[in-house]
C-alpha cells in the first residue's frame, strides 16, 4: 500500500517516464493570490506540473486580506 500520508494521491503525466504518475505536492512559493505547489513525479522526481491553491474560496466582495498571511 503506497503510503501517501495526507496528500492527495493525483497521478500527473510525467515527461521522464512518459505516462501518468503518482505525484507528490510541494510548496514552490507563496504567492498573493495563493500557494504554489509543484507537483513532482514519485517515481523520478521530475516536476510534472504545477498548481496555485487559495487558502480560502474568493470572496465576491472585495476582502481585504494581508497578502502572505498563511495559516495552518
Ligand atoms: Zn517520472
Amino acid at each position: 500500500m503506497a503510503d501517501f500520508d495526507r496528500m492527495e494521491a493525483n497521478l500527473l503525466f510525467c515527461p521522464k517516464c512518459r505516462e501518468a504518475t503518482p505525484v507528490r505536492k510541494r510548496l514552490l512559493i507563496v504567492l498573493p493570490e495563493g500557494d504554489k505547489f509543484d507537483y513532482v513525479c514519485s517515481r523520478c522526481g521530475t516536476v510534472s506540473g504545477d498548481k496555485i491553491e487559495r487558502e480560502s474560496p474568493p470572496a465576491l466582495g472585495a476582502m481585504p486580506a494581508p497578502p502572505f498571511a498563511r495559516q495552518r
